[in-house]
């Protein structure tokens, strides 16, 4: 990290650069995407090998989750941009008659984006989207600990963008808490509900609005379905969601399963059958699952088996190989409540599934615990769907498919209570890092005498 002084003084610069208007310019913003897009296809190759190397991600994995969705988000906010940028009529009521009124998007100034490692492709250059879309000048602190994915970011880059207006920081800790101490006029902060409050109080000094994109443990609940199809890709949707996203370091991923106690044997089979067959026999040596990001991450994980009633839930996987950390699919049934791994997000491949007499017991179990970033239901009974989307509280709701709602522009993604709160992504980003400006223009032409003082009680009978 460069001296206090000398990031004082950029970020000096950087408001000035702001000050003369350049970023607001439609041409501007277009220019910077196109920039974004000429990284991603200039340096995928590079892109790919970063992710393989800090995560251990499949190419065409990465290819899915970072590269793809972010050409889709790039190409539908150039083909948007105009749209979201223009302004919006508003209606006044009939007291400010011959007058009207409009919305104007205008950008928030300079902006910090701290971003996570799980997926640190997407998760930094979504919200940089957002900020160039709406005009901002910006500084994007993407995670330590992917740290070939930071330099690639941090080295690479800028050459495709204006380096008066967007600036890449590399650094942990230590450096976010230094950027923290400036004034931005947004922060857009990624990563657990504990750095998150920190983010929070530091915020608070300048008044500086926030959006925290937090975790929390996503539940799936799992219906017996009728049809062995339904249960078949049912089961495919669930494992992909949990082992198939950065082996379950996803803040989106599936954290656990609830599911009838009846149906559970049968549930258990299907799922070491498709696992076979989506990871092979010995999945390490495949490469279709990507590896824990670092050992304390990998203690972190094996610490959670370590209590034995735990242990004895384990009906499959449970293998692990510090040396690649690598951690075999698992699955357990019913660990016991009060285990860490059933109160803390799980963030890897160790899947429990927790049993209820009746489907809809789930929804209690849920309802007592910190509202979550996700929640995914397979399930056909319509009147159970109605009462999860009524009944309880989340960032999003899914049918019948796990972590599609990611790759929507159209829909808002964010969490609410402990999950986080504000959302990204389509023009939602857009909104984020925009101040929706109110204007009003009144006709001289008429005139009302009762709405001036001084006050009688006629006025009021009007
Ligand atoms: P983290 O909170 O440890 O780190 C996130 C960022 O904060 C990193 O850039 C890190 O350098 C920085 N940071 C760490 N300590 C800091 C401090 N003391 N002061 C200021 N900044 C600090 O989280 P993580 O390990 O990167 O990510 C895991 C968590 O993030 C999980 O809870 C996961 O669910 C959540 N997450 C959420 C989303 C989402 O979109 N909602 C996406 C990915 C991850």
């Amino acid at each position: 990290m460069e001296n206090p002084r000398d990031l004082e003084c950029d970020l000096k610069n950087m408001r000035k650069y702001y000050g003369i208007g350049k970023t607001k310019e439609i041409t501007w913003r277009e220019s910077q995407l196109k920039g974004l897009r000429a990284f991603l296809m200039e340096k995928e190759v590079e892109i790919f090998k970063a992710l393989k190397q800090d995560l251990g991600k499949h190419h065409v994995e990465a290819f899915r989750d970072e590269v793809g969705t972010l050409m889709k988000s790039l190409n539908f906010a150039l083909k948007s941009l105009k749209e979201w940028m223009s302004p919006k009529k508003a209606k006044l009521p009939q007291m400010a008659l011959l007058s009207s009124a409009e919305i104007i998007p205008e950008p928030l100034g300079l902006v910090l984006i701290i971003s996570s490692w799980n997926f640190p492709f997407g998760l930094s250059l979504e919200p940089l989207i957002g900020a160039i879309s709406a005009g901002n000048t910006m500084v994007l602190k993407p995670s330590e600990l992917s740290s070939a994915c930071s330099s690639l970011l941090a080295t690479a880059l800028p050459t495709y963008l204006d380096r008066k207006a967007i600036k890449v920081i590399q650094g942990g800790p230590d450096v976010a808490e230094q950027l923290l101490q400036q004034k931005w006029d947004k922060i857009f902060f990624t990563g657990s509900a504990r750095v998150g409050r920190i983010v929070m109080s530091a915020a608070a000094k300048h008044l500086t609005p926030i959006t925290l994109e937090l975790g929390g443990k996503c539940p799936a609940l799992l219906d017996s379905l009728s049809t062995s199809w339904d249960r078949e890709v049912a089961v495919k949707r669930i494992l992909v969601g949990k082992y198939g996203a950065c082996a379950g370091q996803a803040c989106i991923g599936i954290d656990y399963i609830l599911a009838e106690k009846k149906f559970t044997p049968t549930l258990v089979e299907l799922l070491k059958t498709q696992i076979k067959k989506m990871f092979g026999e010995n999945p390490k040596d495949i490469n279709s699952i990507a590896r824990i990001v670092n050992k304390q991450q990998f203690s972190r994980l094996k610490n959670l088996l370590v209590d034995l009633k735990v242990k004895a839930s384990i009906v499959y996987g449970g293998a692990m190989d510090e040396d690649n950390l690598f951690i075999e699919p698992t699955i357990l049934v019913d660990p016991p409540l009060e285990a860490e791994i059933m109160t803390d997000e799980i963030f890897g491949p160790l899947l429990p599934i927790i049993t209820v007499e009746k489907i809809e017991h789930s929804l209690e179990y849920i309802n007592t615990r910190p509202k979550p970033l996700a929640i995914y239901a397979f399930t056909k009974n319509k009147t159970l769907q109605r009462r999860i989307i009524s009944e309880t509280s989340s960032g999003s709701v899914t049918f019948d498919d796990a972590i599609i709602q990611y790759v929507a522009d159209t829909l808002p993604f964010g969490g609410v209570g402990e999950s986080g709160f504000g959302n990204y992504h389509g023009k939602f980003s857009f909104d984020t890092f925009s101040h929706m400006k109110a204007i009003t223009r009144r006709s001289y032409l008429s005139d009302f005498w009762f709405r001036y003082p001084p006050w009688n009680d006629k006025k009021l009978q009007l």
